[in-house]
Order: structure tokens, then sequence, then C-alpha cells
């Protein structure tokens, strides 16, 4: 199996570089975020439980986000690998998701984050806005979100650096150049 994390700040082009990973490699792209904008919408429990928390742009508790990640991926059982795409967001969820795949004698292959500036990431994230009807695209939100990122999310990278797992692309540039880099890199983990 090929099992990817794909991992950086808020706007940091981790949607966009996964749909082109998926298409590349036929993998299964398994998004946090849109999983429970997806429950919120179909106003299931767990969206009810959650919206505040993502409308706020507070992270969801571990015990919540592992099950219901836990669940996708048993969704998927023929799956040739995964994009793990915002997930995980913390050291708990890293190594619930190192627990579960090791439970299927599998594991995860390589973890590509994506390095932008938070500068860089303000102004993307307010064009994105314009376009993608989220509220918690708006200022403040945003602001939670990136804090969220640095005082909880950061704290993965040295986990997987342990593994010798994790490598870093700067993704600051042409939307092409960036998956050429990213393409080299799981070719690499992959020969
Ligand atoms: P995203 O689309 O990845 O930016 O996620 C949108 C929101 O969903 C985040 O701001 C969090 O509130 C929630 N969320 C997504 N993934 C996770 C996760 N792995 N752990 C906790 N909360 C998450």
């Amino acid at each position: 199996m090929l099992n990817l994390v794909l991992f950086g700040p808020p706007g940091a082009g981790k949607g966009t570089q996964s749909q082109k990973l998926i298409d590349h490699y036929q993998l299964v792209h398994i998004s946090t975020g849109d999983l429970f904008r997806g429950h919120i919408s179909n106003q299931t429990e767990l969206g009810q439980q959650v919206s505040k928390l993502i409308a706020d742009g507070e992270l969801v508790p571990d015990s919540i986000t592992i099950a219901m990640l836990e669940e996708e991926i048993n969704k998927n059982r023929g799956a040739k690998g995964f994009i793990f795409d915002g997930f995980p967001r913390t050291v708990a969820q890293a190594q619930a998701l190192d627990d579960f795949l090791e439970s299927k004698r599998s594991n995860i292959t390589g973890v590509i984050a994506l390095d932008v500036t938070e500068e860089e990431l303000t102004t993307r994230i307010a064009k994105r806005k314009a376009i993608s009807n989220r509220a918690d695209d708006d200022s403040e939100k945003l602001k939670k979100r990136i804090e969220e990122y640095f005082n909880k999310t950061i704290h993965v990278l040295p986990y997987y650096e342990e593994q010798g797992k994790l490598t870093k692309v700067n993704g600051i540039g042409d939307i092409e150049d960036i998956f050429a880099q990213i393409r080299q890199i799981v070719d690499r983990l992959t020969s």
C-alpha cells in the first residue's frame, strides 16, 4: 500500500496537491475537513456535535476525529493506498493512525509537508474566501485555525521526522512545479 500524509497549514495547497496525487496514483483521498463538512451539511449527529468547533476554527477532539477516520479507512478495504489530508493534526492522532495501520499490517509510506509562510497563507485564504463559502475562512476564524496549527499540529512534524518519513517541499510557486517535486519524492519512496 502507498499511504501518504499531506501535511501543512490551512491554505498550504493540501487540497489541490491531493487531487493531483489521487489522479496520478489512484489513491483514496481522506480529508477529515471534507468529511466533517459532509456531516454538517447532512445534519448528522456527528455534524451537530462538531459544527460550532469548526465554525470557530478550533480542532475537533481527537477521539471523535480518530473514530471517523478509522471508519473511513474501513469503508475502503480494496484501496491501493490513501492520501491523508488534514489528518493527523495532533501527535495523538498520528500515533492512533500508526497503531490502526499496523493492526492492518500496513503503515505510513511517507509524509510530505508543504512549507508556506504565514503571510502567504493569509493572502491565499483571503482569496479562497471569495469563492469557497467557508465561514471558517473568515479572518478571525482563520487566525484561530493558524494558531491551532502552530500550537498543536506543528508537533506532528518531529514525530514523523524521528521515523525518517518526513520530506519538506516549498509550497510557494507554480502548482505543477510543486506537484513535480512531490511526484519525485513519492516515486523515490516506492522504487
Ligand atoms: P480543513 O478542511 O482540513 O481545513 O479542516 C476544517 C476544520 O475541520 C478544521 O479547522 C478543524 O476544525 C476540523 N478538522 C479537520 N481535520 C481535523 C483533525 N484532523 N483534527 C481535528 N479537527 C479537524
